[in-house]
């Protein structure tokens, strides 16, 4: 990638109204800004086909995942299993699962154990298939852990911990595991030290970065029209992990997308 930046952005959900209406001029700025891939996540079964069609019209990688915070899904966890079964079953497989995971707030919201069964299923499935996987763990990394650290064939397993939000300590459990450890738009925020430090001293094989796009905006984010966090914005969350590491943006930007390239990109695929 000599002389022209190419990010990959390893976590987004194009498929999202909120991206809907001017989708192709969204990623025609990000592709301008240095996009060179996406892995385009999923949430439920019904976004599987708008998602599939969206990256073989865009060139981009599909992820499918299971991942509701409002906990539909969970009140029916083995149905939605089934769903997700089916479709890897029909093919073609897609390029990755996720999102897929757990979140403080399932906790909260006495939805813990159904997102559990969703997340183990899932898991289960990836190594079935030989899968990577787009994990969520926010506010419940030890829960996300032991469930990786459940499986039997755990040398199987790898993936992204997407918008990873723990501790150094705990990116190194993570590590060990298989997993890489995914960073945003968080990095945006000059107050979030303490996980800068974290990106700080990971090694070059150790991260990639995403969007995570329309989610998580940053504080400037919020103040577009509509708020939401853009495909484009990939090229700053990059710059900002340059400047967290101390790096010239390109070794940032190449090893990221290296990363990601190895774990999401079939090896016929072109790397970016
Ligand atoms: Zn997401």
């Amino acid at each position: 990638m000599a002389g022209k930046l190419e990010y990959f952005d390893t976590h987004c959900h194009l498929a999202e109204p909120a991206l809907a209406a001017d989708l192709a001029a969204s990623l025609q700025r990000a592709r301008a800004a240095g996009l060179a891939h996406a892995l385009v996540c999923s949430t439920h079964p019904a976004q599987y086909p708008a998602v599939c069609a969206l990256c073989a019209r865009e060139r981009l990688s599909a992820a499918l995942g299971a991942f509701d915070l409002a906990g539909d899904f969970a009140r029916a966890p083995e149905a939605t299993l089934a769903e997700l079964e089916a479709a890897l079953d029909r093919g073609p497989l897609p390029a990755a699962l996720g999102e897929v995971g757990i979140d403080r707030r399932h906790l909260e919201a006495g939805l813990g154990r159904a997102a559990e069964i969703v997340f183990e299923g899932v898991v289960a499935m990836a190594v079935q298939h030989d899968l990577p996987l787009s994990v969520h763990g926010r506010g419940a990394l030890p829960l996300a852990a032991a469930v990786l650290r459940r499986q039997p064939a755990r040398s199987a397993l790898r993936g992204v911990i997407h918008a990873f939000n723990g501790s150094l300590e705990q990116a190194r459990i993570f590590l060990a595991l298989g997993f890489k450890l995914g960073f945003g738009t968080v990095l945006l925020n000059p107050a979030a030290r303490r996980i800068a430090a974290v990106l700080r001293a990971l090694g070059p094989d150790d991260y990639v970065l995403e969007t995570d796009a329309p989610f998580m905006p940053s504080a400037a984010a919020r103040s577009r029209s509509p708020a939401r966090t853009e495909p484009a914005d990939i090229a700053l969350v990059a710059q900002a992990a340059a400047a967290i590491r101390g790096e010239p943006l390109e070794k940032t930007a190449c090893d990221a997308a290296k990363n990601a390239a190895r774990l999401f990109l079939h090896p016929s695929a072109a790397s970016p």
